[in-house]
């Protein structure tokens, strides 16, 4: 005993990053755990650093806010990934070093103008829909290429890649030609426009990480299974 849960379930994560690495040919440390921490209190922050997270996740700015009272949140980089209005900006721009969820041009440019005034340099994510589900936001694949030709030339914002939530299926492998989707659509962004940071894919969450590091995660956004106590966190 001693030993946080959150220690146990990061030990868990990390066999099954090293594993789906292995598959996929790649290197584990070329994936980074985003730790989604909107179902835990303020107090997880010290837990997960013990374990050599500094990346935390959060979708709404209300339950942020209390992770941010903490004083080991200044240790984190923070990464916004839900749903963001152009209105709620002015709370996000200041304190997120990325924002996941860029669903419109329109958004990217407020994001850019606030970072422009606060004078900081915020990472941002296209959030792709991509298998078209009319329930979720992000753009249609079709519509990236355009937009990232705009927003690329925004000041105070760096577009870095694409990220993507698969449907929910009974299967992780089911989800499997979203995430390949995912990549090759970065690819072919990236040889296109000869961008060459735009590297990122944040894609899988606690249910299907390792299918998308098979497939080129370089960000897994993980939630339940690493924040929550065992019995609460479903098996991964
Ligand atoms: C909650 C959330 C996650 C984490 O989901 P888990 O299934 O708990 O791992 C990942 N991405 C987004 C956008 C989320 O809102």
């Amino acid at each position: 005993m001693g030993e946080s849960y959150i220690a146990q379930n990061a030990a868990r994560i990390r066999t099954s990053i090293q594993a789906a690495a292995e598959r996929g040919h790649r290197h584990p440390n070329d994936v980074r755990i985003v730790a989604v921490t909107k179902t835990a209190g303020p107090d997880v922050l010290p837990l997960l650093l013990e374990e050599g997270i500094q990346d935390a996740g959060e979708n709404r700015w209300q339950v942020a806010r209390e992770k941010f009272e903490h004083p080991k949140s200044t240790e984190f980089t923070w990464h916004f990934i839900g749903t963001l209005q152009t209105n709620k900006v002015k709370y996000i721009a200041p304190r997120f070093d990325w924002v996941h969820s860029v669903d419109s041009v329109e958004l990217a440019e407020a994001l850019a103008k606030a970072a422009v005034k606060l004078n900081r340099n915020i990472n941002l994510l296209l959030q792709v829909n991509v298998a078209e589900e009319p329930q979720k936001h992000g753009f249609a694949a079709a519509a990236c290429l355009d937009a990232v030709r705009r927003i690329r030339e925004l000041p105070g914002v760096t577009l870095r890649g694409l990220m993507t939530m698969a449907p929910i299926v009974q299967r992780a492998e089911d989800t499997r030609w979203v995430f390949r989707e995912l990549r090759l659509l970065r690819d072919r962004i990236r040889g296109d426009l000869d961008l060459v940071d735009f590297d990122q894919l944040s894609m899988g969450m606690s249910d299907d990480f390792p299918v998308a590091i098979e497939e080129g995660a370089t960000m897994i956004r993980i939630g339940r299974s690493l924040v929550n106590p065992p019995e609460a966190a479903e098996e991964v």
